[in-house]
């Protein structure tokens, strides 16, 4: 344990002299995808402000007229007296988005994810998790004190082997299942939050199905942006709810506002309501950013040229990267979603591409150990339909002219 602000300080010192001190620097929306970051205006490539919703004058305005209305917080949690009038509403909204009986909010994806888990999961079930699921996933499966096993990245063959070993492991003697039958989760980031790539998810919902586990889906970087109607990673792959069972998502990224949701059948949301801790014990989401978040779905839903445009940069962004001789991720999904990482492998030299960009005008943050594996920092460049073309060209230019020289 570190006891002493001077341990702490040689611990930040050690992270410093390994380049892995992270820093924080002030952002300020400036009109489109620009912003001032510590007062300089440049172009943001890495928010997840995909559709680029976030400063809509229709979010902004859903919200100012909730707060007019029903203040600047909910005051209670939701089980207590605060949950409101746009809450339900939105949670009615995401249940039909999603094609699901029914929606629950939570007030981020962090929190569904540790709450989700926990509230299913017994102590002597499996957890199944990729290795490379977000942080939040990998805690919920601590946190639910069930046994937790991480298959290989993105091998649906690794999980259904686990899950037969499971099976395998609880049935008694003669082969026949015992009549204490463990429970199974097998949970998946949608598209990897760092990576970019697709989960195997047709393949891992048929591993489910053969072996009577619940397949949990977090498609925080999906909805919104992939399928026809932005239904996400399951409309992609023409997915459903006896497929995917528990569905995940968040609202600080596609959407443009914050705070997530699981969507599922009535007695699965029934059950979060009496046993999700991260749901029961802490307050409601403010009722204007339900508002926003509104406001965000009606978009979503209408203005279908928002994820046309995303589509048109990723082509032309993977275009004019590979023209330029970048070394592009080429994983299942990579064509399609748009987080593009330029794996780097050297924190430091990621840290320097990263500063040579933003002196060119182009903020792409450097991604380090432990947010990702050891030798594999990485500039993770992210795409918005806030960008325009000419953009892009300048971030691959500069991105080629920085890889060349690092
Ligand atoms: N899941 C995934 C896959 C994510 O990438 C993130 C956010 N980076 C979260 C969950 C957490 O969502 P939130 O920011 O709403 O806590």
């Amino acid at each position: 344990m570190r006891r002493s602000a001077e341990a702490l300080a040689a611990a930040l010192a050690d992270l410093e002299s390994k380049s892995l001190r992270r820093q924080r620097f002030t952002a300020t929306p400036d009109g489109g995808a620009y912003v001032l970051r510590d007062g300089r205006r440049v172009v943001n490539f890495c928010s997840n402000d995909y559709l680029g919703l976030a400063q809509h004058p229709a979010l902004i305005a859903a919200m100012q007229a909730s707060a007019a209305h029903s203040g600047a917080g909910s005051g209670a949690s939701h089980l207590v007296t605060g949950h409101g009038s746009e809450h339900e509403a939105l949670e009615r909204e995401l249940a039909e988005f999603t094609g699901r009986e029914r929606a629950l909010l939570f007030s981020t994806g962090y929190m569904a994810n540790l709450g989700v888990v926990s509230a299913l999961a017994e102590r002597s079930d499996l957890v199944l998790e990729d290795r490379l699921n977000h942080a939040s996933l990998i805690d919920a499966g601590l946190l639910s004190r069930a046994e937790l096993q991480r298959y290989a990245h993105g091998d649906a063959d690794a999980a259904q082997a686990a899950l037969v070993q499971f099976r395998r492991t609880h049935s008694s003697r003669d082969g026949s299942q015992s009549d204490d039958r463990r429970g199974a989760l097998l949970v998946t980031d949608g598209v990897f939050s760092m990576d970019g790539d697709l989960a195997p998810l047709p393949a891992l919902a048929r591993a489910a199905r053969e072996q009577d586990a619940w397949l949990i889906v977090d498609d925080a970087h999906g909805l919104g942006v992939l399928g026809a109607n932005g239904g996400g990673c399951l409309e992609h792959f023409g997915l459903g709810s006896d497929d995917v069972p528990v569905l995940i998502g968040t609202l600080g990224k596609a959407f443009g506002s914050f705070g997530a949701f699981v969507a599922g059948d009535a007695a699965l949301i029934d059950w979060l309501i009496q046993r999700a801790r991260t749901y029961i014990y802490t307050t409601a989401l403010p009722q204007p950013v339900a508002a926003a978040t509104r406001a965000a779905l009606a978009l979503m839903r209408t203005e279908a040229w928002r994820r046309a445009k995303l589509r048109e940069h990723v082509d032309h962004f993977r275009e004019r990267a590979r023209r330029r001789g970048l070394a592009l991720a080429d994983s299942a999904g990579h064509q399609i979603t748009p987080i593009q990482p330029i794996v780097l492998g050297d924190a430091q030299c990621a840290l320097d591409v990263s500063a040579k960009l933003l002196d060119a005008g182009w903020w792409v943050a450097a991604i380090r150990p432990p947010t990702v594996p050891q030798g594999s920092a990485r500039l993770r460049v992210t795409l918005s339909a806030a960008h325009d073309a000419e953009q892009i060209d300048g971030l691959v230019d500069a991105l080629a002219q920085a890889c060349e020289s690092a």
